[in-house]
């Protein structure tokens, strides 16, 4: 049952010469699962993937999460088709804007105004600049292994120590930016308090990922969101929730009100940059927050931010599509139901095999970590079996399964998986275990 790709390999070599590194992402070249040519994909519908070889995959990847109802879902495919026939672009306001903006608000109270961009990496990196910009001060903390997109200031790793400045995590960052950075280990309060006595007088912003999706699927321990948001505010800085991938995942809301969090009071942020899911899979990103602070935006304020392509009608309509789809009742609890088999089906499988398996998981997705240990931060994530999880990437691969090369991104189940996609993953993931 090992299926042939001979024409990804052709398609690669040619993508290399025109294209850098073959690809336009680096997490989508297999560079962190041992090389070779990536998959070219031709189409995509529900829950399935072809390749230019026409081999058939079941698809967890869903784009790196935005694609939560699934591939070509008809209808957001009927409000794209829609919106090109109506102009793609204006540049003047929309009806639409409106509309999205609003079912943002009521789904996340926090945020009384709203701005559209275009990709997560824009809303993360305005968030930081409006919160400088309303606190005068321009330090941010943040927490190692939380991705955030790449701008400069989020692109800078943590120095030698929990409470050091930050060091560029990337060529091309002056490390005059990486000193406005200090990043401290997730789930841990101590490290935040001391970082904040150090730095919180000159510390803008607090920025987490509240359920992390980027090391993994971790939730945060219990009180830590509370304890985070309360030292943040002693020290005068604003909290940011970069909610690009947590948003509409879990339940139709976001972290900041998911019922694992009771006391949601204590846990608001004061600004949330958000992307993927909002879009319905067309490029977005948008972020939003306290009036007082959002009014430091320009045209009403000295913070400026602007885009051509920003809240356009294409975009906007799949988004509103999508959430559509989202309000359906039940829909979270099937991919809920749907991801607990999986995950079961898989532990098992890798205890039957004698495989090391952590699976963390948060209703319809998970993480699944090659070790003995649990995952609640980054260095824990590190510490699983890399080699391991590239070999199991590939044999799932060759079986017609497709996951995100990387050993810290999760898998998620959209609301077009069906039973039969999860026994077959199943079926998969034992011989692939076995293999081992
Ligand atoms: N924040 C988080 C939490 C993300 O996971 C990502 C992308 N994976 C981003 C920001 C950046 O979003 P984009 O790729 O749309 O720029």
């Amino acid at each position: 049952m090992t299926n042939q790709r001979p024409t990804s390999q052709v398609l690669y070599e040619t993508a290399l010469q025109h294209i850098v590194g073959g690809v336009n992402s680096p997490s989508r070249s297999y560079k962190a699962v041992g090389g070779g040519a990536p998959v070219f994909m031709k189409r995509a519908e529900g829950a399935h993937f072809w390749d230019v070889d026409n081999n058939r995959y079941i698809d967890y990847l869903a784009a790196y999460g935005p694609i939560i109802t699934g591939h070509a879902h008809p209808h957001i495919t009927e409000a794209i088709v829609k919106a090109a026939r109506d102009g793609v672009l204006y540049g003047t306001p929309t009806e639409l804007e409106i509309k999205l903006a609003m079912m943002l608000k009521e789904a996340i109270p926090s945020m009384d105004k709203v701005r559209f961009v275009n990709s997560g990496t824009e809303a993360v990196m305005t968030t930081i600049r409006v919160a400088r910009a309303y606190t005068g001060r321009s330090k941010i903390i943040k927490f190692a292994g939380c991705y955030h997109g790449h701008s400069d200031l989020v692109l800078v790793a943590a120095g030698s120590g929990p409470s050091t400045l930050g060091i560029p995590d990337s060529a091309g960052i002056p490390t005059t930016i990486a000193h406005e950075v200090i990043t401290v280990p997730f789930n841990n309060l101590p490290a935040l308090k001391e970082a904040l006595e150090r730095w919180g007088h000159e510390t803008a912003a607090v920025m987490v990922e509240p359920i992390v999706g980027n090391f993994g699927m971790v939730m945060p321990h219990e009180g830590y969101l509370e304890g985070l948001c309360s030292l943040a505010r002693e020290a005068g800085s604003l909290v940011i929730y970069d909610e690009v991938i947590s948003a509409f995942r879990f339940h139709y809301g976001s972290a900041q009100t998911f019922s694992a969090f009771p006391d949601h009071d204590a846990i608001q942020p004061d600004l949330t940059a958000l992307g993927k899911i909002i879009g319905g899979g067309l490029p977005i990103g948008a972020y939003g927050g306290r009036k007082e602070i959002m009014e430091q935006v320009a045209p009403l304020g000295p913070a400026y931010q602007a885009g051509t392509m920003a809240g356009n009608p294409a975009s906007i309509s799949a988004g509103i599509a999508c959430l559509e789809v989202l309000q359906e009742s039940g829909i979270y609890d099937r991919m809920d139901g749907l991801a607990a088999k999986l995950a079961h089906g898989l532990q098992e499988a890798a205890d039957r095999n004698g495989v090391p398996l952590t699976i963390n998981r948060i209703r319809g997705s998970f993480s699944a970590h090659f070790c003995n240990h649990p995952i609640t931060n980054y260095d824990e994530a590190q510490d699983t079996d890399g080699e391991q999880f590239g070999r199991f990437f590939k044999l799932m691969l060759d079986q017609g399964i497709n996951l995100a090369p990387s050993k810290y991104e999760a898998w998620f189940l959209t609301t077009a998986h069906t039973e039969q996609d999860i026994q077959v993953t199943i079926a998969a993931a034992q011989t692939a275990f076995a293999q081992l």
